[in-house]
């Protein structure tokens, strides 16, 4: 096992939850919240594929035999993957402000950012999370723990996104249309 880049991604995951207390303070329930069932499911598949298995792959070695040579290279460049989403992270938290939530709802004071990395991509926190799920399989070398993360979170996104995108449409009407020809989902520059 590279114990190190193990040990980096798991304190990466830590500085995450540290980002999320922090900044999930400013959330405000709304009235209507919306989560389906299997969005639920999804969350919580994705919360053990992206921290339980590190921390069981980091502490035990039940999962080893899964486990393969990545070259060095990669890890490294796991870790400015990482950092990288720790800052989208962060940063889409602030730009948001209290428009953020834990799930797709509209609050009643909600307004459309379209600033700060909204400006460059309508989900800039959805891609922070890709981007941790591709750092998690490149600083863990193991095919069960290494993919698990970005696996789950593409699952959680493809349930998510397009009721919350339906859901800021009825809310923002044209000018949340003119903002999606814009502004790519999670790349920016690709609409
Ligand atoms: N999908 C966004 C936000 C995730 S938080 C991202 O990845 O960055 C989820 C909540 O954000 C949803 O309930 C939705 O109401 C709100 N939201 C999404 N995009 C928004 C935007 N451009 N402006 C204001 N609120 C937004």
């Amino acid at each position: 096992m590279e114990r190190p880049f193990v040990v980096i991604y798991l304190v990466g995951v830590c500085i995450a939850g540290l980002i999320r207390v922090i900044q999930s303070r400013k959330y405000q329930r709304s009235e209507k919240p919306q989560v389906s069932v299997l969005e639920l499911w999804l969350m919580l598949l994705w919360l053990i594929a992206s921290q339980i298995l590190p921390m069981v792959y980091g502490f035990r070695a039940i999962v080893s035999f899964a486990n393969y040579p990545l070259p060095h290279f990669l890890s490294i460049l796991g870790i400015g993957v990482l950092v990288l989403s720790l800052w989208l992270l962060r940063q889409s938290h602030v730009d948001l402000g209290q428009n953020w939530s834990p799930i797709a709802e509209i609050q009643a004071d909600q307004v459309l950012v379209t600033q700060g990395v909204y400006r460059y991509v309508r989900h800039p926190m959805y891609s922070a999370h890709l981007l941790w799920g591709l750092a998690q399989g490149l600083l863990i070398a193991n095919w069960l723990v290494g993919w698990s993360g970005l696996i789950a979170f593409a699952l959680v996104y493809w349930v998510r996104v397009p009721p919350e995108e339906a859901m800021m449409q009825e809310r923002f009407g044209q000018d949340y249309l003119e903002y999606k020809q814009d502004v790519g989902a999670v790349l920016p520059f690709v609409g």
